[in-house]
């Protein structure tokens, strides 16, 4: 296994005091089968961060990534995810367990709420919040977060529980900029991680964006991904392709200029930017 570029990815200290690379890799959609080489070939281009869920069906594979990979547990962080289906303290309290298990564990690193689901579970999801911090204490969890909760939902946990989520990962691109929730989020100390951060393709052929890379010489994945680095937020873009993963990894060697930087937060269309579902309205529970 090389050392690949990770030298040159920053880590972003988070509000428990604890670090994260803030380039990762997701592996959301990337079939069960296919897990362990994709992870595998991601370490091998140089990604130490790891970004995958309950519901992806994958932590077996990426735990079987790090156990071939002959990289020690504390050289990758890693991330994932609670079951829409477990959000009562029991389920959660086991399913992390089999999270655990399925990563060949004895921690993950951050540990989040995917959705807040607050049309179900009678919208408690203060209790399930509870249970993380029961994760955190005993150092299951080294951190724990939230994922695509909207500024009520953060204000909700503040006036409620004792402990502030560490990162609040939600949809961010130049198509849907997010900008309150980031703005709550950079408020109360949150550090936000931009999911779909090239819109699973979408912002690759925009005119801005393709103008500007032809400018500074690069691709516009490097582009988009290096506008979200300069905004600071943390990214882990998705591909299955060898040389895209090296492509993405290769942001740390330039700067866009603050113009450039505008131009592309211009780009912003508000709710019809959305891609992925409205956390409001959001109630999907796998079966
Ligand atoms: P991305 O924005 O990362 O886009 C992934 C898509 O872009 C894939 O189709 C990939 O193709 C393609 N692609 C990647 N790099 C390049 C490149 N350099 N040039 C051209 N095409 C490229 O989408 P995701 O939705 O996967 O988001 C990234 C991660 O965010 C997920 O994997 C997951 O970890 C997280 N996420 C979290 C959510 C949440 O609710 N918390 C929701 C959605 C995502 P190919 O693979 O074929 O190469």
């Amino acid at each position: 296994m090389t050392s690949g570029t990770t030298s040159a990815i920053p880590d972003l200290t988070l509000n428990d005091g604890t670090t994260i690379p803030q380039l990762g890799f997701g592996v959301f959609q990337v079939p069960p089968a296919e897990t362990e080489k994709v992870t595998l070939d991601a370490f091998e281009a140089g990604y130490r961060h790891i970004d995958t869920a309950q519901m992806y069906g994958n932590e077996k594979g990426v735990g079987a990534a790090l156990a071939s990979s002959g990289l020690a547990r504390d050289e990758v962080y890693l991330t994932t995810k609670l079951n829409n289906a477990f959000h009562r303290p029991d389920d959660a309290r086991r399913t992390f367990e089999q999270s655990l298990a399925d990563l060949g564990t004895d921690h993950v690193d951050l540990f989040l709420i995917h959705w807040p689901l607050p049309t179900r579970y009678d919208g408690d999801f203060v209790s399930t919040w509870n249970t993380l911090i029961e994760f955190a204490a005993d150092g299951r969890a080294r951190s724990i977060g939230v994922s695509n909760f909207t500024p009520e939902h953060l204000a909700r946990l503040a006036a409620e529980t004792s402990v502030v989520p560490a990162v609040n990962q939600i949809e961010v691109h130049p198509y849907f900029g997010n900008e309150a929730t980031r703005a709550a989020g950079a408020a109360a100390g949150i550090l936000t991680e931009a999911w779909s951060p090239i819109a699973q393709g979408a912002v690759l052929d925009d005119p801005t964006v393709v103008a500007i890379a032809e400018r500074v010489g690069r691709t516009p994945s490097q582009v988009v991904l290096r506008w979200h680095v300069q905004r600071g937020d943390i990214v882990f873009p998705k591909t299955v392709t060898p040389a895209r993963m090296r492509e993405n990894l290769a942001l740390f060697d330039f700067e866009l200029g603050a113009d450039d930087v505008a131009a592309i937060t211009a780009l912003d269309r508000g709710e019809k930017g959305r891609r992925g579902p409205d956390p409001e309205t959001f109630d999907w529970i796998p079966a």
